[in-house]
């Protein structure tokens, strides 16, 4: 075996560190890096957690406390996270009144079903505003005896979604022109009223109402005038009924009420009311004043009433009497 000396040009060897001491420096390099990469983990998650719009949030069950939350709270309900750390009231404060109850008991929830994912609530922000809230919320479910029970969740402020789901519940049940209900919305509405005065064995009555001879407005003053007097009749509509009342617009210029817990002769008198206030309305087209009239028809529940449809069939023949009768006049039927 040939042993090869070193040349004379070879560097000098450096020294080499004893096992023990690569060991820890090995060691040294592999906690930094686990140490940076925890760190960019952590960059990572706080810069996450900055840019959601949700504010995630763990609470300790038993005393309420608030372990965490995420800055996001603070940007979406404009009030202090410490302040909210360092009390829990600080989260039922930030909640809208009529929604308190619900957002409680459906927290509580979650102790039975271990996530609840259908909570929408409102808030009221530091400034003011009203937020629509959709808050899940979840809880650690394989908990030991002693352990404290960890409730964790997630609020995402869902108002701009909330404003379209309104708006386009709004759309789909409102008339454009009179902004009374539509047809459709009015009859449902009509029937969960029957149901409920029936379970209730409470009063009810129908009123439906349609305008005297609109087809002459129209031909003389146009059809922009006549729509101008669709709009005021439903305005008056609206005035002349109480809270709980419904008003529709449910044919061209067919409009219906029904009164909830109103006994015949006062639903007689509310018709009156709203027929003389009708004929009081002034309108005028090109210096021509004019007035409208309407003839209404009147039914009240009684026991043999089954279905809406019988009480609207009643009030519809009453209507049609009133015009018989030469119309601008109340029926009961
Ligand atoms: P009556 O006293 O017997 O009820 O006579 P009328 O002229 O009111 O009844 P008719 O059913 O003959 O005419 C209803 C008119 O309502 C015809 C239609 O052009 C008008 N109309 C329906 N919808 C609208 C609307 O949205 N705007 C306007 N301006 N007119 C409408
Ligand atoms: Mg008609
Ligand atoms: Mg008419």
């Amino acid at each position: 075996m040939v042993h090869e000396k070193p040349f004379l040009s070879d560097p000098p060897k450096a020294e080499q560190p004893r096992p023990a001491a690569a060991a820890t420096l090995l060691a040294l390099m592999h906690a930094q890096g686990e140490v940076e990469r925890l760190s960019e983990r952590e960059q990572l998650l706080s810069s996450l957690l900055v840019s959601v719009n949700a504010v995630l949030w763990a609470i300790d069950w038993e005393t309420r406390r608030v372990l965490y939350v995420s800055p996001a709270y603070e940007r979406i309900f404009g009030r202090s996270a410490g302040l909210l750390l360092a009390d829990y009231r600080e989260w039922r404060n930030s909640i809208h009144p009529e929604d308190l109850d619900y957002a409680e008991h459906s927290l509580a929830r979650v102790l039975d079903h271990s996530a609840v994912e259908d909570r929408e609530y409102r808030i009221i922000t530091a400034d003011g505003q009203i937020r629509w809230l959709s808050d899940k919320c979840y809880i650690n479910q394989q908990v030991e005896p002693g352990e404290p029970v960890i409730v964790v969740g997630m609020a995402e402020d869902i108002t701009e979604k909330k404003q379209m789901e309104l708006e386009l519940h709004r759309l789909a049940t409102t008339d454009v022109l009179t902004q009374s209900s539509n047809r459709r919305h009015f009859f449902e509405c009509a029937n969960q009223a029957f149901d409920s005065a029936c379970a209730q064995g409470a009063p009810l009555a129908f009123l439906l109402l349609d305008i005297d001879d609109f087809k002459d407005v129209n031909d003389t003053y146009g059809h922009l005038e006549g729509d101008q007097v669709l709009r005021r009749i439903a305005e008056s509509g609206r005035g002349v009924l109480r809270r709980g009342d419904l008003f529709g617009r449910i044919g061209g210029e067919e409009f219906a009420a029904v009164l909830p817990g109103c006994p015949p002769e006062m639903a007689l008198q509310v018709a009156e009311r709203l027929g003389k206030e009708i004929q009081a309305l002034n309108f005028s087209y090109e210096g021509r004043a004019f007035t409208v009239t309407v003839s209404q028809g009147l039914a009240s529940l009684t026991e043999e009433d089954s279905t809406l449809d019988s009480l609207f069939a009643r009030a519809d023949a009453a209507m049609y009497e009133a015009k018989r009768q030469g119309k601008n006049r109340v029926i009961a039927g």
